[in-house]
């Protein structure tokens, strides 16, 4: 027996209470995971909120939907707050510059953002734009990521750092940028790549700036635990780092090397795997010094928790410590271990992706349809030609209680199975079956009731609210923008963003419109932990339903794929004003079916002339006339223009 978890917040209550925009933060916990970014107004729109000019300016998402409609974009739309964006730069680089001053430490931060967490266009241009009032830089995985980097980053002190496997035309690329004056790291990956560093070097006469990244044994929670320790598929093992250090002394290049590198992960939810992997890279550092190498940068990667339930837990998508406390303890740990071997502090850099930019983009969509599971009314009475058992159903669903539910519950499925069984074996009618369906829904419902006010309630009947659960067709594709929820069992927020003043009395999870099975949300985290229903509102006629999912700038845009080929949703970027207006900077248009079709190969002209000679074909045989064979092939045309996504009839 379990004590009841949806005995509170997570139900409907029996009775009807006027609900608030406090009860709907409450149940979608936006003030936990919103940080201070997200909010309801008191006329139940979910807000965003921006610092401007010393003031908090609230826009109501719903305002910029309507912008959107105006300007002809339709859901799925992914929404960037520009401002947000800017904001977390901000915080970050301001966070480890009190941490710097409360410690008296004698050097600076340097953060990079890992390209390969958004590497849209946009995203970009706005973190090299405005990071580059703190020197902000970027981390490059690939040459396509160092290209990027070189064309939009435009202050010479802000860094590049080259992670992954180099060759030789991304170390010249690198070496060129040297050459300009950029601090164009290249982090040692294996010590394969040392042969070719120092091969072009000599070849182009340019000196690399040179870091290794180490592989750090400390054991860190979460989902990314396999970054770190011995069989990590990254960095170098100590005895190859050692070997490596013999060889750049021997080639007389050890001056070049300046950097270690140690990422423990991405999402680490417990500040103490993060001091502890600070302790750990200090040794290597401070190894390296001894060794003759001259140092002067400790790159930290990644690994700055986003908390997504809001739960401030070590659990895999929360985190346990607030931004001045991750940059607190790092340089506290910097100035601890070095600090009695009297070595110069070295910049600190950071790799923060999801950090920076998760909290700037969300996907809102509308919901198209719901599959209402609740049982369809009852007959007066049983029909008399209707199977014997169903007359076993009938009198349990007139006789539920607080007392015998669980029994209830029990004959519920068993008299329904039977049912079933029979309806297989030709031995109950099409009505018969039917009707046990609908008679054990009637009972489940009556129990989960039951269960709502019992104190205690037995495990196996912990999943009613997930079998007796609607369906929300959502106009989205969880593989095309949310892949980490199918991927990995990444949670978001998810919640409606209007109508937060009225009580959602519907238990549901989400479905997209991909034909896949895996294509749902059924896992909602709040500060109270994980349910498998969200509540939402019952539609109204000719009223659209728009939820959100939040935080999910980082990872996914790109991760996505072309499953029932939906493809790239439409992106607006907003930025909000001191006065409250707000300017649709970047407008981008998703993919058009023709764009998809040709990704997978296909040439729109030859699917054109395919279908001319198909529907001529039709024409001679008599089938369909001349004049129904243009308008076919007009909305053949349109139909390849057209948004990939559930497109409403316009208007005419
Ligand atoms: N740096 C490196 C080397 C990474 O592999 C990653 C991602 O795993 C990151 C930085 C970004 O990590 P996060 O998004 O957790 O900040």
């Amino acid at each position: 027996m379990g004590i009841n978890p949806l005995s509170s917040s997570t139900t409907t209550t029996l009775e009807s209470t006027p609900w608030s925009p406090d009860d709907s933060a409450r149940l979608y916990g936006i003030r936990d995971w919103g940080v201070d970014y997200f909010d309801i107004s008191p006329q139940g729109n979910v807000n965003v909120k921006v610092p401007c000019q010393g003031k908090t300016v609230t826009v109501p998402l719903i305002d910029i939907i309507e912008g959107m409609q105006q300007r002809g974009l339709n859901m799925p739309t992914v929404l960037r707050i520009e401002n947000l964006l800017d904001e977390r730069i901000k915080i970050l680089n301001e966070a480890f510059a009190e941490a710097i001053a409360q410690y008296n430490y004698h050097n600076v931060y340097r953060g990079v953002f890992p390209i390969k967490v958004n590497q849209q266009c946009h995203v970009i241009e706005e973190i090299a734009d405005y990071g580059s009032h703190y020197h902000h830089g970027f981390e490059v995985g690939s040459k396509a990521e160092l290209i990027i980097a070189l064309a939009k980053q435009r202050d010479d002190k802000s860094l590049i750092i080259c992670n992954g496997y180099k060759d030789a035309e991304f170390i010249e690329l690198g070496l060129y940028a040297r050459e300009m004056g950029i601090p164009c790291f290249f982090v040692l990956e294996t010590p394969m790549e040392l042969p070719t560093i120092l091969e072009r070097s000599k070849a182009l006469g340019i000196e690399p700036l040179l870091g290794v990244r180490i592989r750090s044994t400390v054991a860190v929670d979460g989902h990314w635990n396999k970054d770190c320790g011995d069989r990590s598929i990254f960095g170098l093992s100590t005895a190859s780092l050692v070997k490596v250090v013999e060889q750049l002394k021997q080639e007389k290049m050890l001056h070049c090397l300046q950097l270690l590198h140690c990422h423990l992960g991405s999402q680490i939810p417990n500040i103490r795997n993060i001091r502890g992997g600070v302790m750990e890279a200090c040794r290597f550092y401070t190894g390296l010094i001894s060794e003759g190498a001259p140092m002067g940068y400790l790159d930290l990667g990644g690994g700055l928790a986003v908390d997504y339930e809001g739960a401030s837990t070590n659990n895999t998508h929360s985190k346990n410590y607030q931004l001045n406390e991750y940059c607190l303890n790092i340089v506290e740990t910097i100035c601890e271990s070095l600090d009695p071997l009297a070595i110069p502090h070295p910049v600190i850099i950071t790799e923060s992706g999801r950090a920076t930019v998760a909290y700037s983009s969300m996907l809102l969509f509308n919901i198209l349809d719901v599959r209402d599971h609740r049982p369809e009314p009852l007959p007066e009475q049983l029909p008399h030609d209707g199977h014997e058992l169903l007359a076993n159903l009938w009198d349990v669903n007139c006789h539920v209680d607080g007392d015998n539910f669980q029994e209830c519950y029990n004959d519920a499925l068993y008299y329904r199975d039977e049912i079933r069984e029979l309806f297989r074996r030709g031995q109950a009618t099409l009505k018969d079956r039917a009707l046990a369906d609908n008679l054990a829904l009637a009972i489940l419902e009556k129990v989960a009731k039951q269960t709502r006010i019992a104190q205690v309630i037995p495990p196996e009947l912990e999943n009613l609210p997930e079998l007796l659960a609607d369906i929300y067709y959502g106009n989205f594709s969880l593989f095309q923008s949310l892949p980490d929820i199918w991927a990995i069992d990444q949670l978001f927020p998810v919640m409606p963003i209007h109508r937060l003043t009225e009580e959602p009395e519907r238990q549901a999870i989400i479905a997209d419109i991909t034909c896949d099975c895996d294509g749902k949300i059924d896992h909602f985290a709040n500060k109270q932990g994980i349910n498998r229903t969200i509540r939402l509102h019952s539609l109204k006629q000719d009223e659209e339903y728009y939820l959100g999912v939040f935080l999910v700038g980082a990872y996914q845009e790109t991760l996505g794929d072309l499953h029932n080929l939906f493809g790239d949703t439409n992106v607006v970027s907003v930025h909000i004003q001191d006065d409250g207006n707000f300017n649709f900077v970047r407008e981008f248009h998703g993919d058009s079916i023709a764009d998809v079709l040709s990704y997978v190969e296909y040439d729109t002209k030859i699917l054109n002339e395919e279908l001319r000679q198909r529907s001529e074909k039709a024409v001679r045989e008599g089938k369909i006339t001349a004049a129904k064979r243009r308008q076919m092939m007009k909305a053949f045309k349109d139909s390849l223009d057209g948004y990939t996504y559930f497109e409403k009839e316009e208007n005419p």
